[in-house]
């Protein structure tokens, strides 16, 4: 769902010059960071190492209805039902599954002998999806959104974890909402939602501050939040909302990449936005971090989402993010794959759609029908078996 409604700035960027200065790199690097060097020196404990990773039933049932459907490549099929997935809670109705998950997960530890790691999502903010349509969410701020939010969404998923004291983890806490905070401000639906996305989110801050539970703020991407300005929009806004919920420590770090296809290293950015200093999400966690520093959010962990990030070279605009086509599955989820990345992670589970194609159907939106975005597609979070096995004939590194 990750979308980029940022031309605004994009505009007032160039026209006020920011352009590839590195002006906030501490390292004099000006631009492209991508060697495997220290991103960012983290403080605390990472939580995705020294764990196993949960195995979501109902993932492996949805690539298992396709390695049945296309016999002839179930091999290739099947190595994905070994990757670990997020488990989006997305509506009310899905956090009553939360029992089930946590207890096969529950089920998986007591097996392997290891503490195993759980992902969830949260994403049911009131006003949900406030510059896009295809998640467009169920509460609404003028209906006691706020109210209903945290009674009926985050106290029970709260209460969940604490029942399950005994299993590590993680949060991701509401895709593409802080973002839109610092630059989609000039849309009505946004500024009228400003208030209650940061209080709700405030809130589930304060009730997941659990001894098991790590939590992770949503930071965009490259291509939404790269830029310098945009970068210090987000962490004054970061900032706000720590302060309200407790402090810098009430988070672990941010995840970057949910849903979106911007490419690890190449320098796909530099062609598809002059003006961005960061060319791909390497560099962006990179300099993000760095402006957190300055800013007085020193020593975060980044999870990147590498879900469908595998090839580069595949939208005609960075904006573009609905169900992308040719895009290919990219690193395997894994823990500190360099120094200041806690996790790649499959955030998004990969073959599960962005958004519905077909104009006449609830929640479209115009952007999964243009001729970057894969036809046929089914609504958000439903399975689309076609662009599966795309993203497995594009794998990268193969599967
Ligand atoms: C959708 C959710 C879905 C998630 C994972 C989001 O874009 O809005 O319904 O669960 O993607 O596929």
């Amino acid at each position: 769902m990750m979308k980029l409604r940022s031309f605004g700035s994009w505009i007032l960027l160039f026209l006020s010059g920011a352009a590839c200065s590195g002006s906030l790199s501490r390292n004099g690097h000006a631009s492209d960071i991508t060697q495997d060097t220290v991103v960012n020196e983290t403080t605390g404990r990472n939580p995705f190492k020294n764990v196993r990773f949960f195995l979501n039933p109902d993932y492996v049932e949805e690539v298992e209805s396709t390695a049945r459907n296309f016999p002839d490549q179930a091999t290739s099929i099947r190595k994905v039902e070994a990757q670990p997935t997020a488990v989006w809670l997305d509506t009310i109705a899905e956090v009553s599954k939360l029992p089930r998950f946590l207890d096969e997960a529950k089920k998986q530890q007591v097996a392997n002998g290891q503490p195993t790691l759980s992902v969830f999502v949260l994403c049911d903010l009131p006003n949900r999806d406030c510059a896009a349509n295809a998640s467009a969410g169920e509460l609404a701020v003028e209906a006691n959104g706020e109210a209903r939010y945290r009674s009926e969404f985050i106290d029970p998923i709260a209460a969940q974890f604490e029942a399950h004291a005994d299993q590590p983890i993680v949060a991701i806490v509401e895709p593409d909402s802080l973002a839109n905070m610092a630059t989609n401000m000039h849309l009505p639906k946004c500024a009228a939602s400003a208030a209650a996305y940061r209080n709700s989110i405030v809130y589930a801050l304060k009730r997941l501050a659990l001894p098991n539970v790590s939590v992770y703020l949503d930071a965009a991407h490259a291509g939404w939040l790269g830029w310098d300005q945009n970068r210090i929009k987000i962490a004054n806004v970061f900032k706000r909302v720590l302060q309200e919920a407790g402090g810098i420590d009430m988070i672990r770090g941010f995840a970057t990449n949910v849903s979106n296809y911007t490419h690890l290293r190449n320098r796909d950015g530099a062609a598809l936005a002059l003006t961005n200093p960061c060319p791909n999400e390497i560099t962006y966690v990179k300099m993000l971090a760095e402006t957190l520093n300055m800013y007085g959010l020193p020593g975060k962990g980044f999870i990147i989402d590498t879900s469908r990030n595998g090839r580069g070279g595949i939208r005609h605009q960075w904006g573009n993010w609905c169900n992308v086509k040719n895009a290919g599955l990219g690193e395997r989820p894994r823990a500190e794959p360099m120094p200041g990345i806690d996790a790649y992670f499959w955030i998004k589970p990969p073959g599960e759609s962005d958004g519905i194609s077909d104009p006449s159907q609830p929640r479209f939106d115009e952007m999964c029908a243009i001729p970057d975005a894969a036809p046929g597609a089914p609504q958000a979070g439903k399975w689309f078996e076609s662009y599966f096995l795309d993203l497995i004939r594009n794998a990268n590194p193969p599967l």
